[in-house]
């Protein structure tokens, strides 16, 4: 294709915006400031790196997955020491660990781990009994009890009607799946589970909690709304819910087996505490406060009487975080002290200082703009000026 020579100009200046984006992408003053809902800029280079994790691998009918790196293992096939009866505490479980995987003895009652697990990414993976044997909620049933208080059916409804709200990885008797995506007993099934249980503050429910499940890959809960715990033939009642709790699995009577059972914890949402998402202004001014606080302490490490930029820039930076009358009044006096340094150059050292000073210019522009300092802020002015009037914007 021939582009015509006004579309070709557009796409040079086009490049060229891309590559002074590039260019800015390491400043701090670059992207939306922080507002009254969020304490980070958009872009912000001082929001902290998502930890690493070392992916997992994914299951084959014949062997389990690796879990991720910082997954806690509930059950890797070998044995039930994270695990008790849910009689009482440290009263041992009468499910067997069999070919590499923990087995339901029908009549022994629930499993439960001793670890108490709230919010989390949750992997299960189970089969039904290869002899099918049974109908509807009698073939194949048990049950992931997150919490222990709300069920993520385990069922082989596999060519086996039942109530949908009964199937396998419906949220019990509250949600059905999205779809049937189960295997024929004797495979294993695999479930993700994303778990954000109810939050009550004073009596009320703050967040009614949710839950996303997938079923063999296939997306069956999606972020459906809890209301409270499930139950049997009763409508779940909201109420006061635990922080934490026990996993549980059921004995419903069908030994049913699971393998390469594992978490991991989800962090805190906006809020109960945590920093990312929408926050409550409160907890945004408290969070834009601490990362005030911490960049006033970096610029005091930057003192260097040689060279006021580096401190001057992290006070400025503060400033887009929180207003502190001491921060700007040193930011000013460093700007003034620079100032009064531009005037005892000589034109080819001017010259020299091009970049810095049309970066030092973008910044006040960009300080104007998120009303940390007026638009006719005198460093501003002067700094615009002296661009100005050598013409370094075109050249
Ligand atoms: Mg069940």
């Amino acid at each position: 294709m021939k582009l015509s020579p006004s579309l070709t100009s557009v796409c040079a200046v086009l490049s060229l915006a891309a590559t002074a984006t590039a260019a800015n992408t390491g400043s701090p003053f670059y992207g939306d400031a922080p507002d009254e809902h969020h304490p980070w800029a958009i872009h912000d280079q001082n929001r902290p790196q998502p930890k690493l994790v070392t992916p997992g691998t994914f299951s084959s009918q014949e062997q389990p997955g690796k879990p991720p790196s910082d997954a806690v293992i509930l059950f890797d096939g070998t044995e039930l020491g994270k695990w008790e009866a849910d009689e009482g505490e440290g009263v041992p479980t009468k499910w067997v660990v069999k070919n590499g995987a923990m087995e339901c003895v029908p009549g022994s009652g629930y499993i439960r781990t001793k670890d108490k697990i709230g919010d989390c990414q949750l992997h299960v993976e189970w089969t039904a009994p290869t002899k099918v044997q049974g109908e509807s909620q009698g073939r194949g049933n048990s049950g992931v009890f997150l919490m222990g208080l709300v069920e993520i059916q385990v069922l082989d409804n596999y060519n086996n009607p039942t109530y949908a709200d009964g199937m396998a990885a419906a949220v019990y008797g509250v949600n059905p799946p999205l779809a049937n995506a189960l295997r024929p007993p004797g495979e294993f099934q695999t479930y993700d589970i994303v778990f954000r249980r109810p939050i009550y503050k004073d009596g009320k429910a703050i967040d009614p909690g949710y839950v996303t499940v997938f079923e063999n890959g296939v997306l069956v809960q999606d972020h459906t709304r809890l209301e409270g715990g499930t139950g049997h033939m009763a409508r779940s009642k909201p109420g006061p819910f635990p922080e934490a709790g026990p996993l549980k699995l059921q004995d419903h009577g069908n030994p049913v087996r699971y393998r390469n059972i594992w978490y991991r914890p989800l962090p805190q949402r906006a809020i109960e505490g945590g920093t990312d998402g929408y926050l409550t202004t409160e907890a945004t001014m408290a969070k834009r406060a601490e990362i005030a606080a911490m960049l006033r302490q970096d610029a005091e490490k930057l003192k260097d009487p040689a060279n006021p930029v580096p401190e001057m820039l992290r006070l400025a930076e503060s400033l887009v975080y929180e207003h502190d009358d001491a921060a700007l009044q040193r930011a000013k006096e460093l700007a003034d002290q620079y100032m009064a340094q531009l005037q005892q150059l000589s034109p080819d050292k001017l010259a020299a200082k091009k970049d810095e000073l049309k970066h030092l210019r973008d910044v006040t522009k960009y300080l104007a703009r998120f009303d940390v300092i007026p638009d006719d802020a005198e460093t501003k002015v002067q700094l615009e000026q002296i661009i100005k009037e050598h013409n370094w914007d075109k050249k």
